[in-house]
């Protein structure tokens, strides 16, 4: 039986309620007065139901369509402003026990370069991220006790925040490993990290056994109560995605929100962020396979309404997207986006050869991180790389009552001017430099707290002269 606040993943992420939803939003399709319903309370901002979401995705009329992509936008720039935060994903090995079917580093593939990073070569890699500009990263390994044991992950993690070469520092790590227990979730939270990832992948029980054939991933309750472990184990930052294409995207869709809904209802907080990664080509991986691979516009429209359904979650897309893409979904809820990623293991401080491919997947952004921030400036965005909630402690619902009162904006806003100019002084080009200048000087004087303004104003001066990392 559907219970959102159950601790049993088949209650809360219930196959008979997704297949229910499904039908009652195909039959509400063209019911224009429960969409009217729907679009009012959407544009208070307070989110939606995974059951008036799915009448939305299911909705085919293009005025609609439109009406979900204004409201998404207004969603978007009424809480995030034009502020975009930039991160990196660190591939720490790909060493892997599992049979995932679309993922390279499944067990069998013995075709790919096998790697794992020593704490040496984790320097490398983090001064090299850092000589880009970067603060935040997201640590990546794939799943294999023997070689890679939290020992491993909770060692790589302490070098990485020991590490501050030049003005570089890496001031928040967010991890994206296998389902563990809550005994090792708590080593990870004594260790600071930011947010705990992990994708579903699919919440289709029969598909994700079949895509996980192998390995301890095979165990659908075990991975998809991960979330309430992480969560019983202190960390309150969870980000939960999973990836389109693997099942039929209304199915995974609805499941997406119900697992936020679960979490919200179990731990009063849902997820801090929601990932949407869609299959993509790999070492040993056709996406011809994968039939449910979905389109461009139907990706747009899936950010739009998890934008509308969670107001107050990031959303965060990886540069799996193309610059076309992910210059769409920018506009209409897209928060995070990684720039200058390698999905390789040590493929920041060292490019591959043809032959040495470790990669996860294929980049189809491959541009700078510098080329991703001058291109952000050049479409009205403001580049953050602000870590400071964490920080300063604003975690779970903290954070979340901070961002629903509105009052964030007083926290994210000047943070993101003096990351922005921190990465102007030590990392731009010039022209990316002039451009972030003039962005800084006309945010500045739109913030509208006098307090804020005077105090950010100076430690943007302090920053001039050689002082760093500053925070609200
Ligand atoms: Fe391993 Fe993760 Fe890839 Fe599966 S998706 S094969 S668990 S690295
Ligand atoms: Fe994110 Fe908090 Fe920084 Fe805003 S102030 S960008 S919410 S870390």
């Amino acid at each position: 039986m559907y219970n959102p606040k159950s601790a049993v993943a088949e209650e809360f992420i219930n196959d008979q309620e997704i297949l229910n939803t499904i039908e009652y939003a195909k039959e509400n399709k063209n019911n224009v007065e429960l969409i009217e319903k729907i679009l009012e309370k959407a544009s208070k901002m307070n989110g939606l139901e995974h059951r008036e979401a799915a009448v939305l995705l299911e909705c085919d009329d293009p005025r609609v369509l439109e009406r979900i992509y204004a409201l998404a936008k207004k969603i978007k720039e009424r809480i995030y402003g034009r502020r975009i935060v930039l991160f990196a994903p660190l591939y720490l090995s790909n060493y892997c026990v599992n049979g995932c079917v679309y993922c390279p580093y499944h067990q069998k593939n013995t075709t790919i370069c096998r790697k794992q990073l020593s704490q040496e070569e984790i320097v490398k890699e983090v001064r090299a991220l850092q000589d880009m500009g970067h603060k935040r990263l997201a640590l990546e390994t794939g799943e294999d006790p023997q070689k890679c044991p939290i020992e491993y992950v909770l060692e790589s993690i302490k070098t990485i925040y020991g590490i501050h070469h030049k003005n570089g520092a890496i001031r928040r790590v967010n991890v994206n490993i296998a389902a563990t227990t809550v005994e090792n979730y708590k080593k990870l939270r004594d260790a600071g990290i930011g947010t705990y990832i992990l994708f579903q992948e699919t919440y289709h029980k029969k598909t994700y056994e079949e895509f996980h054939p192998t390995g301890p991933k095979h165990n659908y309750a075990y991975h998809t109560e991960a979330m309430d472990r992480a969560m019983e184990a202190g960390i309150d930052d969870v980000g939960i995605g999973v990836l389109f294409g693997l099942y039929k995207y209304r199915y995974d869709f609805v499941g997406l929100l119900m697992h936020a809904e679960h979490l919200e209802a179990k731990f009063g907080v849902g997820p801090h962020t929601i990932s949407i990664p869609r299959i993509r080509p790999a070492d040993d991986i056709d996406v011809n396979e994968f039939p449910d691979a979905i389109v461009d516009s139907l990706f747009k429209k899936i950010v739009a309404l998890v934008r509308i359904f969670a107001p107050y979650t990031g959303i965060i897309i990886s540069t799996r997207e193309s610059k076309k893409s992910r210059k769409e979904v920018l506009e209409i809820g897209v928060s995070q986006i990684s720039g200058g990623s390698s999905t390789s293991v040590g493929g920041y401080d060292h490019k591959e050869t043809a032959n040495e491919n470790s990669a996860q997947f294929e980049v189809d952004d491959n541009r700078t991180l510098d080329e991703i921030v001058n291109w952000l400036l050049e479409l009205g965005y403001v580049p953050s790389f602000c870590t400071a909630c964490y920080r300063e402690g604003r975690t779970g619902d903290r954070f979340m009552r901070l961002a629903k009162s509105g009052q964030i904006v007083n926290v994210c806003q000047p943070n993101s001017l003096m990351t922005l100019k921190e990465y102007l002084l030590d990392y731009a080009s010039v022209d990316t430099c002039e451009k972030g200048e003039m962005v800084i000087a006309d945010e500045l004087a739109h913030i509208s707290n006098e307090k804020v303004k005077s105090l950010a104003e100076d430690y943007i001066d302090q920053l001039e002269n050689g002082k760093r990392d500053f925070r609200f």
